[in-house]
């Protein structure tokens, strides 16, 4: 209840005041700082893990706090959410308690490609991740704001000692996560107003900004915004086209069996257009908007209203309109982002039909901020620079909420295995859209907000949201992450699926005959096709299949799940040699590491554009050469024959 949640955070404040004046050797094994989405993830991971771990945060009440839409997943996210699943990680699950709209992208598309989503009830997110957070063991929470990283030098090289607060307490421990997201040296955006905050009504840590710089880190500048929300009963809906929620609704989390809110109770969401009504009296204030006119990039696929009418000023722009809780009084405006003052956004938004009488609670804003280039990162998002300083989420140059959340699990058992000194979690491109982020941020940066999409991953037929478990959790309890719960149930479940998967397999007959049995016309050519072929090719059933099963084995035919599972399986199956190819070539392009200081410029054969691109990412393999924009095959031979050339 939220008694005894704030019960529990006045006594983690307690813990955290008497540890802070009392400190001897270490106060904490991981201290993560921030409680957002990158936090909560990280500081979970550290603590199932076993480490004892510190989460330190502004504030207790802003922990799980979803800044800008009340929304999970998308196209490539809902990967990423399944994944930090997989890990055993909280906001899956979480968003299973909180969920009032599923509605799942791409779903004609192909299980690949499958965009897990849903709407989330801010307030019972919020209220679920605070409670998670509050019963995790190994787990305490400290309010505090982190001024500056503590570093000693040592024989190998710097290494972290703990952190100093705003008020000049200082608390130790072996290895710190930060996950500060759009906080440091922060600055919100509204009209001509410029405001030191690192998200409406919290303020910017420019000391902590300072203190990265200090250490000899490299900052860039990266900016976001949010739309302003909307009193639900100011709207007139009849001007939108609702969108049912889906009749199946499919949940994020592998352990939730079945979701709190029943299809029929769920929510619409609306879709409407802006005219060109809309555009003339955005246009009319455009030069008032510092955001706007500034050079900082902002995020390309989510682009602010201000940005989407300057580059295609002749169209009419799609907007949702979402609700904020199942019971809030608040709708969120998809894709209408604006930082003009807040009287100017009335005014625009008024233009658009069934807007016409709408109030604010609050406007929408712009923020600009410091991330930290995350080619200064390990694979295991430990910096190269200090040893035990982990960094995870937003402050890596990403945006989203389900980017932060995989990072932050990463970086929570990276550091957790650093402080007990075990081996690290490394994932690759070729298991997971998690590997392919951070192979991303590492090996070539960004210079915009990075939001994932199944278009950058090579093997994406492989990394379904469906076998996100298949790939990651056994990997995951190697190393600790993966408590006894879901141990048992993944196990059981992937026997289920091995006993399964060998039945259909062993049943192998002509097509006239599966013709005979099933009572459906296929064509045939006397070659022997197994029930496994089937399942994917002609949709049979595991009901037809009981016909001609063992008694031992039926149960399990009437698991509808697993026959499901089986059947995107099967039907990827064909793909298997080449993504096994594709896995080799990644690998060895992977190992020819390229210098950071190569000359490309000299390089004989290498365009000028080409030798321009590289030079300004500098990738750190040859691989990552590959996925720089405009770098062509034939570039990579060049640069592998100079690389041989020099050896
Ligand atoms: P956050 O969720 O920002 O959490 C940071 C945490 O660190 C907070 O709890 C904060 O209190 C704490 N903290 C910060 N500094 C300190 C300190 N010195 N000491 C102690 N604690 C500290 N994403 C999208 O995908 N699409 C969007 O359209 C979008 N719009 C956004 C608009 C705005 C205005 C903002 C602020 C964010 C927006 N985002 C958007 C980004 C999204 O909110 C983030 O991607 C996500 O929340 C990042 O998670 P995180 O854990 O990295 O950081």
């Amino acid at each position: 209840s939220n008694r005894s949640l704030s019960t529990w955070a006045r006594r983690c404040q307690l813990i955290g005041r008497r540890m802070a004046s009392t400190s001897t050797s270490t106060d904490a094994d991981v201290i993560v700082i921030g409680g957002g989405h990158a936090g909560c993830e990280a500081a979970a991971a550290s603590a199932r893990c076993g480490s004892r771990t510190m989460l330190l945060t502004h504030k207790w009440a802003t922990i799980g706090e979803m800044s800008c839409n009340p929304s999970f997943g998308g196209i490539g996210k809902g990967h990423l959410v399944r994944e930090v699943d997989a890990l055993d990680g909280v906001c899956a699950r979480i968003c299973d308690k909180a969920a009032i709209t599923y509605q799942a992208l791409n779903r004609s598309h192909g299980a690949a490609v499958l965009g897990l989503r849903a709407q989330i009830d801010r307030q019972l997110y919020k209220q679920h991740m605070q409670n998670e957070i509050g019963s995790t063991p190994n787990l305490q929470v400290v309010e505090g704001e982190v001024d500056e990283i503590l570093v000693e030098s040592q024989l190998e090289g710097p290494r972290v000692k703990g952190v100093r607060l705003a008020d000049g307490k200082v608390i130790r421990s072996k290895c710190i996560v930060i996950t500060t997201g759009t906080f440091l040296g922060a600055e919100i955006f509204l009209g001509p107003e410029r405001i030191k905050s690192g998200r409406m009504g919290d303020k910017s840590s420019t000391e902590l900004s300072r203190s990265f710089s200090k250490l000899g880190f490299a900052l860039g500048r990266l900016r976001t915004g949010t739309p302003p929300r909307i009193y639900k009963d100011s709207i007139d809906f009849s001007q939108f086209q609702a969108m049912a929620p889906d009749k199946e609704p499919i949940p994020f989390s592998f352990m939730t069996e079945q979701i709190w809110l029943p299809p029929e109770q769920q929510l619409p969401t609306y879709v409407g257009y802006t005219n060109q009504e809309v555009r003339k009296r955005a246009e009319a204030h455009l030069h008032e908007n510092e955001h706007v006119r500034e050079e900082t990039k902002g995020p390309r696929y989510c682009p602010s209203f201000e940005a989407k009418i300057i580059r295609f000023p002749q169209l009419d722009h799609r907007l949702f309109l979402e609700h904020e809780g199942l019971d809030s009084p608040l709708i969120y405006p998809q894709g209408m982002s604006m930082s003009f003052k807040p009287e100017v956004q009335l005014e625009v938004m008024r233009a658009i039909p069934g807007l016409e009488k709408i109030e604010f609670s609050q406007p929408g804003y712009g923020v600009q901020y410091d991330f930290v280039d995350p080619r200064q990162l390990k694979k295991s998002l430990e910096t190269r620079k200090i040893e035990g300083l982990f960094l995870a989420g937003q402050i890596n140059g990403t945006t989203g909420y389900e980017e932060a959340a995989a990072q932050g699990v990463l970086a929570g058992v990276n550091a957790a295995a650093r402080a007990n000194q075990t081996g690290a979690l490394l994932l690759s491109r070729t298991n997971s859209y998690l590997g392919v982020l951070v192979d991303d941020l590492t090996s070539l940066g960004t210079n915009e907000p990075y939001r994932m999409f199944t278009s950058r991953a090579e093997c994406r037929l492989h990394l379904r949201p469906d076998n996100a478990d298949l790939r990651l959790t056994q990997l995951g309890r190697k190393h600790g992450a993966v408590g006894d719960v879901r141990w048992k149930k993944f196990t059981e479940e992937a026997q289920d699926l091995d006993k399964l998967r060998e039945l259909l397999k062993g049943i192998s007959m002509p097509r006239n005959k599966w013709t005979n049995i099933l009572k459906r016309e296929f064509k045939s050519n006397g070659k022997y096709v197994s029930a496994y072929e089937m399942l994917h090719r002609h949709s049979l059933t595991f009901e037809e299949l009981k016909g001609f099963c063992q008694e031992e084995t039926k149960p399990l035919l009437g698991k509808k799940k697993l026959e499901e599972r089986l059947r995107i399986e099967a039907s990827y199956s064909l793909n298997h040699e080449r993504h096994m190819q594709k896995v080799a070539e990644i690998e060895r392009e992977a190992s020819v590491e390229l210098a950071e200081d190569i000359n490309y410029r000299q390089m004989e054969g290498l365009s000028e554009e080409c030798a321009e691109k590289l030079c300004e990412v500098r990738p750190l393999n040859l691989a990552a050469a590959s996925r720089v924009p405009g770098i062509t095959p034939e570039a990579l031979v060049v640069i592998l024959r100079h690389i041989r050339r020099a050896a």
